[in-house]
């Protein structure tokens, strides 16, 4: 199994749509210096929800922001999956800092694909931010 980028998958279960979904976002919605990254998520009930990062020198949210607001937006509450995909070609990217710990504190039990020495796989949260701060006022 391949994606478009032509890296293999370990994972059988690897959701490539979510991936496609993200790189045809990157590669069609990106252009110039503040729309660089795009991030697809899978709803509980399947569907796809995408969105694209807003830079700005105050720290204008990331794609995966973008995408948590837009679910909202759209009625969703829950995301079982998230991929960020950078433009010009650049492929899978992790997620930054900031919005791992804000994917686990909105979705403690979402699977993140990345991209591992030219390998995409689906990572826990969890596993992405290790010894977490936890938001002790989250509702
Ligand atoms: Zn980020």
């Amino acid at each position: 199994m391949t994606t478009d980028s032509g890296h293999a998958c370990r994972e059988p279960d690897l959701d490539l749509e979510l991936v496609h979904a993200a790189t045809r976002v990157a590669e069609t919605a990106c252009h110039g210096e503040l729309h660089t990254v795009a991030a697809a998520a899978r709803t509980r009930d399947g569907r796809i929800v995408t969105g694209v990062n807003a830079f700005h020198f105050t720290g204008g949210p990331c794609a995966e922001l973008v995408v948590i607001g837009a679910a909202v937006a759209q009625g969703v509450r829950e995301l079982t999956a998230m991929v960020a995909v950078a433009d010009r070609g650049r492929g899978v990217i992790p997620p930054c800092g900031r919005c791992r710990q804000v994917l686990l504190d909105y979705y403690p039990e979402l699977t993140v694909i990345i991209n591992t020495g030219g390998w995409l796989r689906c990572v826990p949260v969890r596993e992405l931010l290790p010894e977490a701060y936890v938001w002790a006022d989250q509702v």
